[in-house]
């Protein structure tokens, strides 16, 4: 009697985290939702709190758990936090609950930080950790125009920030260009096939 064909992930007792980093405007949230439905229902997203405005289209729970600022800082407080960060002058941060609850079902787990945020995880947590970079700076500049999310101010803002961004791109493990979806789609995805077949330490 042959046994049905496992999923190509999806078969480690406990699930990888994966850290995912890039300047605003690189597709970063697209290539993660990209590779969960791709790779489904072994690999999700992680949802983070931030204390700033939810944005159109935005639904709270599932883009984020929008926080008041109190409520955010006294989750600091209560240790809830795996990491958190001051981006853009609100707060982000991961629950460690979150985390835990996922990666025990034996699912992988994708954390779309900031580089400030990746740095300090890196320190004392084991995950992999992916940074995504815009082809140009120029094109970043397209990009973010085109989405008509954010004012001029904040578009100078974030590009200023994407510098500093990109210098930090040397410490993550794996380095994927976003020139043309699709391909920046196939190298994450197979990012995540070959970590879960790395030959880990595991008994
Ligand atoms: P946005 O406001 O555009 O959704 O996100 C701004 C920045 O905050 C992005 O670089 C995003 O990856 C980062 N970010 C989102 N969630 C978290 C988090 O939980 N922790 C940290 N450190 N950064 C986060």
């Amino acid at each position: 009697m042959s046994r049905n064909k496992p999923d190509i992930v999806g078969n480690l007792p406990q699930g990888l985290v994966f850290v995912i980093s890039a300047p605003a405007g690189t597709g970063k949230t697209t290539l993660s939702h990209m590779v969960c439905k791709g790779l489904a229902p072994h690999i999700v997203e992680s949802t983070s709190c931030t204390t700033r405005k939810p944005r159109k289209k935005e639904v709270p729970g599932r883009d984020y758990h929008f926080l008041t600022k109190e409520d955010f800082l006294q989750k600091v407080e209560n240790n809830e936090f795996l990491e958190h960060a001051e981006v853009f002058g609100n707060y982000y941060g991961t629950l460690k609950s979150d985390i835990e609850k996922v990666i025990n079902q034996g699912k992988h787990l994708i954390l779309v930080i900031d580089t400030q945020g990746a740095m300090k995880l890196k320190e004392f947590f084991k995950a992999v950790f992916i940074f995504i970079a815009p082809p140009t700076l120029e094109e970043l500049e397209i990009r973010l125009r085109k989405r008509k999310t954010e004012s001029d101010e904040i578009i100078a803002e974030r590009l200023k920030w994407a510098y500093t961004e990109i210098e930090r791109a040397e410490n993550y493990d794996y380095f994927i260009i976003n020139e043309h979806l699709d391909s920046a789609y196939e190298a994450l995805k197979s990012i995540v096939i070959a970590e879960e077949y790395r030959n880990r330490d595991l008994i």
